[in-house]
């Protein structure tokens, strides 16, 4: 039988010294010094220093090759202080080839020289580096936390099929072709929703899962096609319960994997999210919050604004030395969404309290009243938009983040969560004229609202639905779900669904409803999101063991391929 190794080469140290040990593992570097050859031996665990004798550095070894060899830990005369074995080495008597490798792509190491697409295609010798194996660690880690702390509070975990009808998430939904029922089709879940709430009509009181999801949609730096959540649902619960219940569990995370100790979240409004900064996924690491200048300039009596729809502004502080070319350079490096150029000004009130506006739209004496409206202190940099609601507060909401880029204000170790409430029910859909639901049609709109069900305008009718954003990135989010019929077919008819097709695209769901159904409601959070928030970075490919390119691809299985014509035909296609 063989034995391929007594010790592991991370664990070894000067408790060691003196012990005959076998070792296998990756030849991580060679240096030949001539008389001696030093080798840095490398497996999952750790990297030790090997010392060849000369009997046996005459054979041929290169990078990446397997071998397993025999000999005796000593201390070293120099010590590496980089690495934990750093004091000790293994004087090599036996050496064996366990097997060779060809030339490498990119170089194993921390720092490497490979790009993402070469990283990508090799994705096997990429988990080999530090970096990424790390990351596999920890999402180990995480991924085990979670199944305990839920599995403690009574959480279930129960796996729900891949091969199902539409998912009512919004997204495109991948198909797969059926080869028994010809030109029938199986959908892949955008989310396991509707079956974690008929597990609540089954009477299971509190389900999650690590469960795997699939969105077609582009690919992007935090999204993938292919993704996992963590699904949860609970039977008889309000929207307090589950942001008091899933703050703690946010909180456990971050404390047992992380020791970092979260303060309480903040929790506002979408609409005021909107208000205050732009976006429904704030980034509250710094303020520079939107100020609303509508009244202002209106009874200041400004023939410019009294046309435009919104007028705001942010004061970003210690900036007023900004050259006008960096300020230009920072507004035209936003490129979406495009906005006049009349549309948008600064002003600078200097340290010495002097003022420089970009435009001439306001007197000197209005630009003092503006500056105290902002309580802007001198170094100051205000920045007014006007026009359009929708464009001029995304436009501002890009430009806040893009100044806290400059003032280094995103801290990649600070994390402030918030809770957002209250998102709409429904919302306008320009391309196809009509209402689409914000979340899922399943969610269920806030009490003092439902009586505008009715209305002919239900953009305004708040919903029971909640998200999470940490740092600007939406971690999760869910919602109370609907469990009286008549709601839900009033929002069914504002959808534009008619009785056919809710009968035939949910008709087994609504069916289901009939039979007793709990309140109910529940969350999902992106795991991915989650692991790369806590390590502070954007990038979710990193914590992924095999992710697609950004555009959808797998290059190392080649992914998506084309179907050879007799399996078309096999499938009916
Ligand atoms: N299924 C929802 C989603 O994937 C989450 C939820 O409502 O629980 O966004």
């Amino acid at each position: 039988m063989d034995c391929y190794r007594t010790h592991n080469c991370g664990e070894l140290c000067t408790n060691d010294i003196g012990k005959e040990v076998i070792l296998s593992g990756w030849i991580q570097k060679i240096r030949n010094l001539g008389s001696l050859i030093f080798i840095d031996l490398r497996d999952f665990f750790g990297i030790i220093q090997l010392i060849f004798s000369k009997k046996i550095n005459k054979i041929e070894l290169k990078k990446e090759f397997v071998i397993k060899v025999s000999g005796k830990v000593v201390k070293r005369q120099s010590i590496n202080q980089k690495i934990p074995t750093g004091e000790i080495e293994v004087l090599v008597s036996r050496l064996e080839i366990l097997n060779s490798s060809i030339s490498l792509p990119f170089l194993i190491e921390d720092q490497t020289d490979g790009d993402e697409e070469c990283r990508m295609k090799y994705r096997y010798l990429d988990i080999r580096r530090n970096p990424i194996k790390n990351n596999l660690i920890l999402r180990h880690d995480i991924s085990l936390e979670i199944r305990n702390f839920l599995s403690k509070n009574g959480f279930l975990e129960i796996e729900t099929p891949m091969l199902i009808n539409q998912t009512p998430e919004g997204a495109r939904s991948f198909v797969v072709p059926s080869r028994i029922h010809p030109g029938m089709f199986y959908a892949l879940p955008q989310s396991p929703q509707l079956f974690k709430q008929l597990l609540m009509i089954g009477g299971i009181d509190k389900y999650f899962q690590i469960a795997k999801c699939f969105r077609d949609e582009d690919a992007r730096s935090d999204r993938q096609i292919e993704f996992t959540q963590i699904d949860c649902e609970m039977a008889f619960v309000d929207v307090h319960d589950i942001l008091i219940f899933f703050e703690n569990f946010i909180k456990h995370i971050f404390k047992k994997i992380k020791n970092i100790e979260l303060e309480s979240f903040t929790c506002i409004s979408h609409s005021d999210s909107m208000n205050l900064y732009g976006t429904d996924s704030p980034d509250l690491r710094f303020g520079m919050e939107f100020v609303k200048l509508n009244d202002w300039v209106h009874k200041k009596g400004i023939e410019f604004f009294k046309k435009k729809e919104l007028t705001i502004g942010i004061n970003v502080p210690k900036c007023s030395h900004y050259t006008c070319d960096q300020i230009h350079s920072i507004i035209e490096g936003i490129k979406e969404p495009k906005i006049n150029h009349e549309e948008i000004f600064w002003i600078k009130f200097f340290m010495d309290k002097t003022i420089l506006s970009s435009k001439k739209l306001l007197s000197h004496e209005n630009l003092i009243k503006l500056i105290k409206h902002f309580k802007a202190i001198p170094g100051d940099l205000l920045f007014i938009i006007c026009g359009i609601e929708r464009k001029t507060r995304a436009k501002l909401s890009k430009l806040r983040i893009e100044m806290a880029h400059h003032l280094n204000l995103k801290n990649p170790k600070v994390f402030k969560p918030v809770w957002i409430i209250n998102l709409p029910l429904l919302e306008w859909d320009e391309e196809s004229k009509r209402y689409k639901s914000f979340h899922h049609p399943f969610t269920s709109p806030i009490k003092e609202d439902i009586h505008l069900l009715d209305n002919k305008n239900p953009g305004y009718i708040r919903s029971k639905s909640y998200e999470l954003i940490i740092n600007g990135m939406e971690i999760g989010g869910g919602s109370i779900r609907i469990h009286d019929k008549n709601i839900q077919n009033s929002i069914f008819k504002h959808l534009g669904f008619s009785i056919k097709d809710i009968e035939s695209e949910f008709g087994f769901f609504t069916k289901a409803f009939e039979y007793g159904t709990p309140p109910h409601g529940g969350i999902a959070f992106g795991l991915d999101r989650l692991i790369a928030i806590l390590e502070g970075k954007e990038n979710i490919k990193d914590f992924i063991a095999f992710p697609k390119n950004n555009s959808g691809k797998d290059t190392m299985v080649n992914t998506p391929y084309f179907l050879k014509k007799e399996k078309l035909k096999e499938l009916h296609l």
